[in-house]
């Protein structure tokens, strides 16, 4: 066994669990599965007998990890303050150390994914060849059974047109003020630049219209959720250098992604190795704000003022909050104020609106027909609602909802917020 590393670093967080089961009523896989190892209390032992030197690392143990959303329903319900996602992500970084990444995610996190440049080059070609996929409808295409690996049947929207960073300016100035508000970097997130490019120019253009200076530097990366998350925080620090390096001259810097939002105000928790990295991360994490917070918290809009295209209106509409916005960020009454001030639209909250939607990063991937199991329950919520348009802040989710609606035979479509806003 190799040096204990990354568990020595979460110790403190695996003494917390008391053991009570009390996670077992929130962990949505729990709920599907039934068995111990779904839930934090079961992983948190089996991380605390591994520090012990009692477990292996195990390809078991790899997976019992893995079987994870990183949703955070067990640290907010936990009533001794358990930090379970802090102990699971940490445990994969011990596995990375003892096993190695495994010759797919070295390849895509490593040689794909950490170059910004490799990584359009290969979605461009991706891209001339989306056409063998088969459409569902519009521009939603599905896997065809060869592809089964990666979610048999699992409805996926085309990569754009244009990606994002072809289309933006380095800068844009408001017209006609001496001085703007702020100077505020945008980051992209893959989602946005490969696949959602009209959210990214929709944020920049309300932002320059409210007197807000943006910069897009082109050499800003995925913010590395997908990555660090899995343990891999070699790479996850290459990412959060690129990135912390390439905003160090904005005030603030904003993204219209839920999970960049909160991945990049996170890089100080997992990834730093000295005193000067730490720092580093924090002042870039400080800097960090998502849409909604910056547009409702920062410029402090009034969403009365905000209103609604004419596409939607007399559409009743719901919100899904992103466990990435609501548990690691404490944002839902922003979007909530936005919707519910919109003249033009019905708003109608939706049961359980907070539950996971299913996704958790590679877990669907992985987990295809338990994280369909998991959307059951946010589809179901959807359909109680009444609702025609489902909206949300997070690429990830979106793409996700539009699967799961449309393998139930549901019309809702699904939108961005910032897509609502005239
Ligand atoms: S993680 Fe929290 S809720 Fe779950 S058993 Fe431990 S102390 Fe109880
Ligand atoms: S983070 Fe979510 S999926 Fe993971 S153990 Fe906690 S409740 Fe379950």
């Amino acid at each position: 066994m190799k040096e204990l590393k990354e568990l020595k670093k979460i110790e403190k967080y695996v003494d917390q669990c008391m053991k009570c089961g009390f996670c077992t009523y929130f962990c949505p896989v729990y709920q599907e599965e039934r068995v111990e190892t779904s839930v934090a209390r079961g992983k948190n032992y089996l991380v605390k007998l591994a520090l012990k030197g009692e477990q292996e690392f195990t390809d078991e143990l790899g997976k019992i990890l893995s079987k994870c959303l990183l949703c955070k329903r067990c640290v907010v319900n936990c009533p001794a303050k358990s930090q379970i996602d802090r102990v699971v992500v940490g445990a994969r970084a011990q596995m990375v150390n003892e096993k190695g990444l495994g010759a797919i995610k070295n390849f895509v996190f490593r040689k794909v994914m950490a170059d910004r440049k490799r990584f359009t080059r290969y979605l461009k070609l991706a891209k001339a060849f989306q056409w063998l996929l088969p459409r569902t409808e519009g521009n939603i295409r599905h896997l065809p059974d060869f592809l089964k690996a990666l979610g048999a049947g699992r409805n996926i929207p085309e990569l754009a047109k244009t990606f994002l960073r072809d289309m933006v300016k380095p800068a844009y100035r408001p017209e006609g003020v001496k001085e703007p508000v702020m100077r505020v970097g945008f980051f992209m997130g893959c989602a946005t630049d490969f696949i959602y490019p009209e959210i990214g120019l929709k944020l920049i253009d309300f932002l320059v219209k409210r007197n807000v200076e943006v910069i897009v530097p082109k050499e800003q990366n995925c913010c590395g959720a997908a990555i660090y998350f899995s343990g891999d925080f070699q790479t996850g620090r290459l990412l959060a250098d690129m990135n912390a390096d390439a905003f160090r001259d904005v005030d603030l810097i904003v993204t219209a992604c839920a999970t960049c939002s909160s991945t990049l105000k996170e890089y100080e928790k997992y990834l730093p190795e000295s005193e000067d990295q730490r720092k580093r991360y924090e002042d870039f994490s400080k800097k960090v704000k998502d849409s909604m917070e910056f547009i409702i918290d920062v410029l402090k809009v009034d969403p009365k003022e905000l209103k609604v295209r004419e596409e939607f209106k007399g559409k009743t509409v719901t919100w899904h909050d992103p466990c990435h916005l609501v548990r690691y960020q404490d944002i839902k009454d922003q979007p909530r104020n936005i919707l519910k001030n919109l003249e033009g639209i019905k708003y109608v909250e939706m049961p359980n609106a907070d539950l996971c939607c299913g996704m958790g990063g590679s877990f669907s991937v992985y987990y295809y027909d338990l994280s369909k199991k998991i959307a059951k329950k946010k589809t179901e919520g959807i359909k109680a609602t009444g609702a025609d348009v489902v909206v949300t802040a997070c690429p990830g989710c979106m793409i996700n909802l539009i699967d799961n609606l449309l393998h139930n035979k549901m019309p809702q479509r699904v939108y961005h917020i910032l897509e609502l806003v005239e």
